[in-house]
C-alpha cells in the first residue's frame, strides 16, 4: 500500500540515554539485539473515521521511532491495514458499499491525518489483500504443524498450550474476548478463546482458495504474518533460530492487549518456534469531557474535522503530548487554545536573534523522553525555555532548537 510522504527528521548530535518505557510488557528497556530496530503497531481497520484516540496511538509510536532514530537506530517500522475483517464487512453491508470503497475513503482519511500531525510514515505500510498469500501459507503451516482443528465450517487456532500467558483472568478473557471479536459461545470448539484463523466463504464478502477450503482469514493471524514478512524478510519461516525474539516491539491502544496481541504472539510462536516480540506497548484510551469516545454515543473527534476547522495540526500535536501515552486520558475543546498559546510562544521565541542556552535543555527533554517518553514534562521544560528567552537569556541557539523540536517531538515550528 502506497504509504503517506515521507519526512526528513534533522540529524541531532547528542548522547540519548536508553529509552525505558513502562506501559510494557516484555523487556523493560528497548534495547534491541542490533542497531536495527524492529517495530510492528497494529494498524487501522478501515470502516470508520479516525478518531483523536487512533491520532494518540500513532503518535506515541512516532515518538518512540523518533527516539530511536535521534539515538542513531535504524528503525524498521511496519504498519498493517485490517482491509479483511468483519466490521469492515459489516459496516459495507449496512450501508450498502463495497467493502473496498469503504476501505480506501477511510485510509484516505487516515494516512491525511498522519500526515498533517506529522507522524512519520511506516518503512512498509501492508494490507491485508496484498498480503494474502503469505497469510494462507501460514495458514497452511499451522494445520500442518496440528496447531488447528475445524469447528462449523471455520478453521480455528488451538490456544491451550498458550493460556499459562494469558494476560488477564480467565474469566475477564473471556468477556472481553467477545466483546472484541471473538466467539467464545461457539458450540464444539476445543476452548472458548480459540480465535478463527480461517473463515469459510460467506456470501457477500471475498474469498481466497487454500487447501483449508475457499474463504478468508481471521483478524490476528493477519497481523502476525505481515510483521514477520516485513520485519524478518520473505523467509522468516526458515531462517529464524531457537532462543531468539523475533521482533523488537509490538504496539497499538491499550484495547489490543487483550485478546489482539496475546493472540498474534501466540501464532507467532507456534508458526516460528520463538517468541513473537520483546516488548509489548500499548497507549492509552482517550475519552471526551469524562466519557468515553465511541461512535455509538456520537461523541467521536476527528482530526480530519479539527483541521478543516483551521486548528494548526501542531497544534493538536502538542496538545496530545501534553499529556502521558500511557494513561487514560480525556480530550475537551478547551485544551486548544491552551495548547495554542504555548505553541505561539515557543515560535515567537525561535523567532529571536538571541535565545536562552539550549545545550541542557536538549539533554534534560532527551532525559524526560527516555523515562517512558515523559512528553508532558518536556513541554513543560520548553515553556521555562520560553521564559528565559523572553526574559533576555542569551547563549543558546534558535536554529538548533527548532531542529531538535522537529527530530525528537515532532514539532514544526
Ligand atoms: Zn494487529
Amino acid at each position: 500500500m502506497k504509504t503517506w510522504p515521507d519526512l526528513a527528521v534533522p540529524p541531532v548530535d547528542l548522547a540519548f540515554p536508553p529509552l525505558i518505557l513502562n506501559a510494557t510488557s516484555g523487556a523493560r528497556e528497548l534495547e534491541s539485539s542490533s542497531n536495527n530496530f524492529k517495530m510492528y503497531v497494529c494498524g487501522i481497520t478501515p470502516y470508520d473515521a479516525t478518531h483523536l484516540g487512533h491520532a494518540a496511538t500513532y503518535l506515541t509510536f512516532d515518538l518512540v521511532n523518533r527516539y530511536l532514530r535521534a539515538s542513531g537506530k535504524n528503525v524498521s517500522f511496519v504498519e498493517n491495514i485490517t482491509d479483511i475483517d468483519d466490521p469492515l464487512f459489516e459496516r459495507a453491508a449496512r450501508d450498502n458499499q463495497s467493502w473496498q470503497e469503504l476501505g480506501n475513503s477511510q485510509v484516505a482519511l487516515f494516512t491525511g491525518d498522519m500526515t498533517a500531525l506529522r507522524i512519520l510514515p511506516p518503512t512498509a505500510y501492508v494490507s491485508v489483500t496484498e498480503a494474502m498469500s503469505s497469510i494462507i501459507l501460514a495458514i497452511e503451516l499451522l494445520a500442518e504443524k496440528g496447531f488447528t482443528y475445524e469447528c462449523a465450517g471455520n478453521t480455528y487456532f488451538r490456544t491451550t498450550n498458550f493460556l499459562t500467558t494469558l494476560p488477564i483472568a480467565i474469566d475477564d478473557a473471556l468477556r472481553v474476548f467477545a466483546e472484541r471479536g471473538g466467539d467464545p459461545q461457539t458450540a464444539g470448539k476445543e476452548h472458548p478463546l480459540d480465535p478463527i484463523l480461517w473463515v469459510a466463504k460467506k456470501a457477500g464478502e471475498p474469498s481466497w482458495i487454500s487447501k483449508l477450503g475457499e474463504g478468508r482469514p481471521g483478524w490476528h493471524v493477519e497481523c502476525t504474518v505481515i510483521a514477520l514478512e516485513n520485519l524478518l524478510g520473505i523467509g522468516y519461516l526458515e531462517e529464524t533460530k531457537v532462543g531468539e525474539i523475533a521482533i523488537d516491539l509490538q504496539g497499538g491502544g491499550s484495547d489490543l492487549i487483550f485478546p489482539h496481541h496475546f493472540m498474534t504472539a501466540a501464532i507467532g510462536k507456534a508458526l516460528t518456534g520463538i517468541d513473537f516480540a520483546a516488548s509489548y506497548v500499548h497507549a492509552g484510551m482517550v475519552g471526551l469531557d469524562g466519557e468515553k469516545m465511541s461512535k455509538s454515543k456520537g461523541n467521536l473527534v476527528l482530526v480530519s474535522n479539527l483541521i478543516a476547522s483551521g486548528i494548526d495540526p501542531m497544534v493538536i500535536r502538542f496538545a496530545l503530548m501534553d499529556s502521558h501515552y500511557s494513561k487514560e486520558r480525556m480530550w475537551s475543546a478547551g485544551l486548544i487554545p491552551i495548547a495554542q498559546a504555548r505553541v505561539e510562544r515557543i515560535r515567537s521565541a525561535l523567532s529571536r536573534s538571541e535565545v536562552a542556552p539550549t545545550d541542557k535543555l536538549f539533554r534534560d527533554i532527551a532525559s524526560a523522553l527516555g523515562n517512558d517518553l515523559n512528553t508532558p514534562s518536556a513541554l513543560a521544560l520548553i515553556d521555562t525555555w520560553v521564559e528565559e528567552t523572553e526574559a533576555g537569556s542569551i547563549g543558546g541557539s534558535a536554529g538548533e532548537m527548532s531542529r531538535f523540536l522537529d527530530a525528537t517531538l515532532g514539532l514544526a515550528l
